[in-house]
């Protein structure tokens, strides 16, 4: 086998290493050759002739299997290392391209899947968030309601400060509502309720206030009864003067249940009887006005009454002795100058001067006092 870098240079089975030079060295093999003939000019003036010789070799990916032809054994050692890798790595370029491409697609899909799915958590939290804003929003503005339905039920009472009526003035009532309102504080549905609560309340004092003005602007009856129960109750005390059955019993002139305790029943036909008299309208308005009093202030009304022996009756005529100047049991109404009625009110008992000081003790400690109302037991006032 034959060296191949020894074959001679007309054989064109050497392309690498003859190209190789061919190319860079032919330029200068051919000048040192001297002045060409004329013949030879054409292919002196040029290294094409060289090279022409040499275009064999030089398109080496072409022209490369005509060496291995003609001398396998020594061409491809140097040629095929050469060339042949070359188109290889070319074709595994757009593999990895698209190896690359893919990853990154896959890469970038992976991050947009993470993104959407952080981004929905994110909306989620957002959701919930709006949703925790408008719940306490919606507890925000029913507190504030309740709080102002709390303050119209303590503007409602107001108005009974210093009368005598504490039964009207329901604090139990009203400090369960403020209690209710504080342990429901977090409950909305259920300050609802203790909303309505207080509304329903303020709104019977504000019903009670507006009746009471209408009553004591007027005196429908035109009558001594409602003239002084007006007076002493401040219109609070509605007199109602029933005509055909007796409402309050055969000799009855008049009375107060304590079922509805802010009402003076007046039977019309005894108030028609010939002896009655506005002086004695007025001495049994005092008395029916007493057990008013009594019904509406029933705990100071029974320890007083412990003073008459548990006898409401001679309690009630007592407050009319004692607060109606002039006032007696006995009267003698006369009809003419010379006929006269003796008339006999009440229970036939004239009160002593210290059971009058009971009366006047007991009077004195019927006042309504606005009392706070806390909300939840520790002494701050709801309103
Ligand atoms: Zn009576």
């Amino acid at each position: 086998m034959p060296d191949p870098r020894t074959t001679p240079s007309d054989e064109p089975v050497q392309p690498t290493e003859a190209v190789q030079p061919a190319e860079d060295a032919l330029p200068d093999e051919v000048e040192p050759a001297g002045p060409p003939s004329a013949s030879e000019a054409p292919e002196a003036s040029a290294p094409e002739p060289s090279e022409a010789e040499a275009p064999a070799p030089e398109p080496s990916e072409a022209e490369a299997p005509a060496p291995e032809a003609s001398a396998p054994g020594a061409s491809v050692p140097d040629a095929s290392p050469a060339d042949a890798p070359a188109p290889v790595r070319r074709r595994r370029w757009p593999i990895v391209v698209i190896s690359i491409l893919g990853v990154l697609l896959l890469g970038a899909g992976a991050v947009a899947g993470w993104l959407y799915v952080q981004l929905g958590d994110a909306s989620d939290r957002i959701v919930e968030q709006n949703q925790e804003l408008e719940e306490q929003r919606e507890l925000i503005e029913k507190k504030e309601v309740f709080g102002a339905a709390m303050t119209r039920l303590h503007e409602g009472v107001v108005p009974l400060e210093g009368l005598p009526f504490t039964a009207l003035a329901d604090w139990e009532r009203y400090q369960s509502i403020a209690t209710s309102g504080w342990f429901h504080r977090w409950d909305a549905d259920a300050l609802d309720t203790d909303i309505a609560r207080a509304e329903q309340a303020a709104e019977q004092l504000e019903s009670l206030h507006a009746a009471a003005a209408a009553e004591a602007a007027t005196n429908a009856s035109g009558s001594a009864w409602e003239a002084t129960l007006d007076r002493l109750g401040r219109g609070y005390v509605t007199t109602r003067i029933e005509r055909g059955d007796t409402p309050c019993g055969a000799e009855a002139l008049a009375c107060v249940s304590s079922n509805e305790p802010t009402i003076v029943r007046v039977s019309a036909g005894q108030d028609a009887a010939e002896s009655m008299t506005d002086w004695l309208r007025t001495g049994v308005a005092y008395h029916e006005f007493a057990h008013t009093l009594q019904n509406l202030n029933p705990e100071a009304g029974e320890a007083a009454a412990q003073a008459f022996g548990g006898d409401y009756e001679t309690m009630a005529d007592c407050y009319s002795l004692t607060f109606l100047d002039g006032w007696t049991l006995d009267h003698e109404i006369w009809t003419s100058d010379t006929t006269y009625w003796e008339v006999s009110i009440g229970y036939g008992y004239t009160c002593t001067e210290s059971q009058r000081q009971v009366i006047r003790d007991w009077n004195a400690q019927l006042p309504v006092v606005i009392q706070p109302i806390t909300q939840d037991g520790s002494g701050r006032a709801a309103s």
